[in-house]
C-alpha cells in the first residue's frame, strides 16, 4: 500500500492539530522527496545516522520529533546541515517533523505515551492556563520512595535517571514534561506535586528542587521522547497500510 506525500502531511497536520501551536520550527514537511510513500522510518532526531539508516532501509520518508530550521539557528545550508539535506535529496527521501504537536497529542504524544509506558495516571494539564499546554499532572497507584520511583523509571525507559531529592517525602502526586523542560519545574511547584519529571537538567534545577521541596528527575531528553513518534508511525501503518520502522539512534542525553 502507498499514500501520497500530500495526503500524508494533511492527515498528520489534522490529527496533530499543528496549526494550534506557535513553535520553534516549521511543523510538517521540511524537505520534499518522492510523492508516494510506501515505507516510513521514524526516529527522535533527523541526525545523519538516522538518515543513513533510512537510506539503507529504502525509506520513502522520515518522520521525526526534532527536525531542522530552528528559530535562531544559522539559516545557511552549510556543513552538517548541507550533508544531511544533500543525502535526503540525493535519495528522494522526504523529511517530516512535528515538534510541539507531537509532545502534546492527548493519546499519541510524547507526554501521553510516557505515562502509558510508566503506568502513571493523568489527572490534568501541567499548565492549566496555557492553551499550548503540553505536559501533565498525574499520580501513582501508591506512594513510593524517591529511590524506588527512580528504579521504576529506569526499568521502563531502559536508562538510569538522575534523581535530585527535594526532601524526605514519598512520591505520589507528580507532573511531567518530556525533553528539555526542566524550567517547567515552576509549573509543577504551582501544582504542589511531590515530584517533577523531565528529560534534561540545568545547574539551577538542583537548587530549585532542594529549596522548594520538590523532587526532580532528569529521565533523559532522548529517552522521554522516543515514544510519540513511534505511536504516530504505528497509527499511520495501521490506518494507511504503509510500512513503518522506528529506528532508535542511541543518545545518552
Ligand atoms: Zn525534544
Amino acid at each position: 500500500m502507498a499514500i501520497s506525500l500530500s495526503e500524508l502531511i494533511q492527515k498528520l497536520d489534522t490529527t496533530l492539530e499543528s496549526d494550534r501551536y506557535r513553535d520553534y520550527c516549521p511543523n510538517g514537511l521540511q524537505v520534499e522527496g518522492k510523492s508516494e510513500i510506501k515505507r516510513l522510518v521514524t526516529g527522535v532526531t533527523a541526525c545523519q545516522s538516522l538518515i543513513d539508516a533510512a537510506v539503507e532501509q529504502q525509506a520513502d520518508a522520515i518522520l521525526v520529533h526534532h527536525g531542522y530550521f530552528w528559530k535562531g539557528e544559522d539559516a545557511a545550508i552549510a556543513g552538517m546541515k548541507r550533508r544531511r539535506i544533500q543525502k535526503l535529496l540525493q535519495h528522494d527521501i522526504s523529511l517530516i517533523a512535528y515538534h510541539l504537536p507531537l509532545d502534546a497529542h492527548q493519546t499519541m504524544g510524547n507526554n501521553a505515551r510516557l505515562a502509558d509506558i510508566l503506568g502513571w495516571k493523568i489527572t490534568g494539564p501541567l499548565e492549566p492556563q496555557n492553551r499550548q499546554n503540553i505536559g501533565f499532572e498525574g499520580e501513582l497507584d501508591k506512594p513510593v520512595a524517591l529511590a524506588d520511583f527512580g528504579k521504576q523509571i529506569a526499568s521502563g525507559l531502559n536508562r538510569e535517571p538522575l534523581l535530585i531529592a527535594g526532601g524526605e517525602h514519598p512520591v505520589k502526586r507528580i507532573a511531567w514534561c518530556t525533553g528539555g523542560a526542566q524550567d517547567y519545574i515552576d509549573h509543577a511547584l504551582a501544582l504542589g506535586v511531590d515530584a517533577f519529571i523531565s528529560g534534561e537538567i540545568s545547574e539551577r534545577t538542583v537548587h530549585t528542587a532542594r529549596e522548594c521541596g520538590i523532587h526532580y528527575i532528569a529521565a533523559g531528553h532522548h529517552a522521554t521522547e522516543r515514544y510519540g513518534v513511534q505511536a504516530v508511525g504505528d497509527w499511520l501503518a495501521a490506518d494507511c497500510g504503509i510500512e513503518h520502522l522506528f529506528i532508535d539512534i542511541d543518545n545518552p542525553v
